[in-house]
């Protein structure tokens, strides 16, 4: 059993959702927007910086580690590194940041340069992640993104040179119009620059987004599944030869550089979740915040919430939670952290899902540990739902 695992009752991690984008990506659906307004802008971060405030007089907050601090978003690094920083410092001066804590911003190549980076690294953060998503131009373009393969170079020295040592690169694979040699030569180019750490995700396309009307009216072909599969298996065998071990299904490392926040996540360990649309999950209870930066802005304003709803999770359905996000990890789930945690067996507690991916050949068994196989990998969606 890992420290992780013994310590889940007492480490918290923070995100904080910066919702602001230079221009919206055709794929995402993500929270995230376009805005002009300057004013809307520093009122969110006012509003932020409040949240933060109040979220550390909550009774379960007190006392508690704060061990991983995640500004995602859309685009944090569209703000200066002033702002960033200010918001940092609030959260070191309410909550009890650990020393040693895993302080992660998300990066656009196409929004940064030496002097933030700088900035961003005297003002603690230690680990960046960029979403390079490739070293295409012409995949770029399908993608819409702001940013060329030369600015990720440029940022990723850039960010040597500010002293940051734990940096990762996004990467998308399977997005219309990239071939297996694309998505090889962008694993090769991004291996080539050093990063730490390497997330490789499929393009979904997703309804509501510009994709998805695309799609929707014929006009858009998503890659064949064979292709889809055939990159993701490039990955698998390309990055642990190139030294990244794969410990999640989407996510690869250098030895000790795995993400400590998303390590929480898939540890279905607890959360802050702080900024427009931003989830938490404390105490048995998620909560979430309304979506809209103005609205969430208003509602801060006026009543110090921006709550949009909550709900209590109940042990049963914790328990499934924590197999379909536990199963995600490489090292899948540790049979006894799930007895400490919820006092009763996993293979009592969900005999036919392990049974049916045991005999599938996607899940394989041992004394102490449940985790998918290679096949269960390839099939990690289908197989994780197996628990909920
Ligand atoms: S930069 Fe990221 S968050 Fe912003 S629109 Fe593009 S994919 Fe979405």
């Amino acid at each position: 059993m890992s420290i992780v695992e013994v310590g889940w009752m007492k480490r918290l991690a923070v995100y904080l959702h910066i919702p602001f984008c230079a221009r919206k990506c055709p794929y995402c659906d993500f929270n995230s927007h376009v805005t002009s307004d300057g004013s809307l802008v520093q009122r969110y971060l006012e509003a932020l910086d409040t949240e933060i405030r109040l979220a550390s007089q909550q009774p379960e907050v007190k006392g508690r580690a704060i061990s991983t601090i995640f500004f995602g978003g859309g685009t944090p690094s569209l703000l200066s590194g002033k702002e960033l920083n200010r918001l940092l410092d609030t959260c070191r001066e309410f909550l009890p940041v650990e020393p040693q804590a895993e302080i992660t911003c998300e990066a656009n190549p196409g929004t940064v340069t030496l002097e933030k980076l700088t900035a961003l690294r005297r003002g603690g953060f230690n680990r960046l992640s960029f979403g390079a998503q490739s070293f295409q131009s012409h995949v770029l373009d399908r993608l819409g993104r702001i940013h060329s393969a030369r600015d990720t170079v440029r940022s990723v020295r850039s960010a040597r040179e500010a002293g940051f040592e734990n940096l990762s690169l996004d990467l998308i694979f399977a997005a219309p119009g990239q071939s297996l040699q694309d998505w090889q030569s962008d694993l090769q180019q991004a291996v080539d620059l050093g990063p730490d750490h390497l997330s490789t995700y499929s393009l979904t396309i997703e309804p509501g987004t510009e994709f998805g009307e695309l799609y929707r009216k014929g006009q858009l072909k998503p890659l064949d599944e064979e292709t889809d599969a055939a990159m993701f298996e490039t990955a698998l065998d390309f990055l642990p030869e190139a030294g990244y071990n794969q410990y999640e299904i989407s996510n690869f490392a250098h030895p000790g550089r795995q993400c400590q926040h998303n390590l929480i996540y898939w540890h279905n360990e607890e959360w802050l979740g702080l900024g427009a649309g931003a989830h938490q999950h404390l105490n048995g209870i998620r909560r979430w915040n309304v979506k809209s930066p103005a609205k969430y802005v208003e509602l801060m304003e006026t009543r110090g919430l921006a709550t949009e709803d909550w709900e209590q999770v109940a042990i049963p359905v914790q328990m499934g939670e924590t197999m379909m996000v536990g199963l995600r990890l490489l090292r899948g789930v540790s049979t006894d952290a799930f007895r400490d945690r919820f006092g009763v067996n996993l293979e009592e507690t969900f005999p036919q899902p392990i049974r049916k991916l045991t005999r599938l050949g996607l899940l394989h068994v041992t004394e102490d540990r449940m985790a998918l196989t290679r096949k269960g990998i390839l099939f990690a969606n289908q197989a994780c739902l197996e628990f909920v």
